[in-house]
């Protein structure tokens, strides 16, 4: 990867979202491209910058932590989209704009626990595992009105702003789109029985986010498309 192809590819993932926006008959504007940036190198992130990319996305908090420091530009936007482990809450903090993937009570305690220390609020996403997949995280459909009730409850900083949701992958992008559905109605559900906003749909990644815009997603988090394949 240089400098180009980073500046071409982001220029199509951007047409590409134009396109899914208005076939929506959305706005572009309002649909944020998070550009995962796990697994890739630091100067990636600064040509993206340059580019005008200002939201990026990490998964492993001591990868992010260490680039965070690193870049040391504090116009960046960083996304916790990664597992949410408790004993790593207190990283987060003043170092991530919000977390997506939070689904559980544990960790959003400690993480509130952490906020009211700092004297900082934190916006976050509630993962749901819309497809009831062993493998991944997030909570059942079924469970999301009683989880998000009790983080109402029981914490002060944390700010609920919508749901994240990574669905099983498909050749054919079309059979996404029914999951990404189930969670544009959840967030409908959730926001009249609870009474409270959800504004933010966080679902999509590169194989599939045009399909995620059709169905209302206000983040789409794309890696592949935008730095090429991770080296692991
Ligand atoms: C890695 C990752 C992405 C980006 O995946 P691509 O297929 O490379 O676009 C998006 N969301 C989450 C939660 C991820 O872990």
């Amino acid at each position: 990867m240089n400098k180009e192809k980073l500046a071409e590819n982001l220029k199509r993932v951007r047409e590409e979202v134009e396109i899914a926006a208005q076939k929506a008959g959305r706005k572009a504007e309002d649909i944020t491209i998070v550009a995962v940036s796990k697994h890739q190198p630091t100067q990636y992130i600064k040509w993206a910058r340059e580019l005008g990319q200002i939201d990026f996305g990490e998964n492993y908090i001591q990868e992010a932590l260490e680039k965070i420091e690193e870049l040391n530009s504090p116009d960046l936007r960083f996304h916790f989209i990664g597992r949410c482990q408790s004993n790593k809450a207190k990283y987060i903090p003043g170092k991530f704009i919000m977390v997506h993937s939070v689904d559980s009570i544990k960790f959003a305690k400690e993480l509130d626990k952490r906020c009211q220390k700092t004297d900082t609020s934190q916006k976050i996403l509630i993962q749901i595992n819309v497809a009831k997949e062993e493998t991944k995280g997030g909570i059942l459909i079924q469970e999301a009105e009683t989880f998000i009730t009790e983080l109402l409850n029981n914490t002060k900083r944390l700010n609920i702003t919508g749901l994240m949701c990574m669905p099983p992958y498909f050749e054919n992008p079309e059979k996404v789109r029914p999951y990404f559905n189930k969670l544009r109605k959840l967030k409908e559900q959730l926001e009249q029985k609870l009474g409270i906003k959800l504004p933010h749909l966080s679902m999509g990644m590169s194989s599939d986010f045009k399909e995620a815009i059709l169905e209302g997603a206000t983040l789409v988090r794309i890696g592949t498309n935008i730095f090429g394949p991770r080296k692991y």
